[in-house]
């Protein structure tokens, strides 16, 4: 996809959701681009009814801009398109629903988990946060040190 196709993709998610009034103004470009975002078939479908089928799907969408970024290529932290994304998770204790994941490129993933959330747990709490995620307070390199200590050791084969 085209940069300039990328944002006006972006500029049509923000607006969202859309009344059958504001989805008349648009063009059929914009509605077939809609309509690809929702997962709707706009193959040989006149304005009218793609205005018709994206009015009834859009209000059922509204945690699509978030999935819908994941879809495009760049990391969410810096902004860089990159070939290479990871999952990384916001908050450790929880699961990998789409709300908990962030696309990073590695060296963000990385920064992310061992300086980004140890500084933003240390700010947050003398903020006077509290309930701050337990897998917030270490990096997480001091947190695989710290989990290797507890393992039970191995034991040597005795030959
Ligand atoms: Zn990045």
């Amino acid at each position: 996809m085209k940069r300039d196709e990328r944002k006006r993709k972006k500029e049509l998610l923000e607006k969202m959701p859309y009344t059958k009034d504001q989805l008349n103004e648009l063009s059929i470009s914009d509605l077939k681009m809609l309509a690809s975002i929702l997962s709707i078939n706009s193959w040989q479908k006149t304005k009218d009814q793609l205005v018709e089928v994206i009015v009834e799907n859009v209000d059922n969408q509204k945690g699509l801009d978030l999935i819908d970024e994941r879809s495009e290529e760049f990391c969410e932290m810096c902004g860089k398109y990159v070939a290479i994304r990871q999952g990384a998770h916001i908050v450790g204790e929880n699961d990998r629903s789409r709300i908990n994941i962030l696309k990073l490129c590695p060296s963000c993933h990385n920064m992310f988990d061992t300086r980004l959330k140890p500084r933003l747990h240390n700010a947050l709490k003398a903020a006077g946060v509290t309930n701050l995620p337990e897998s917030w307070a270490k990096s997480i390199h001091i947190q695989a040190i710290e989990a290797s200590w507890k393992s039970p050791k191995r034991i040597k084969p005795t030959n």
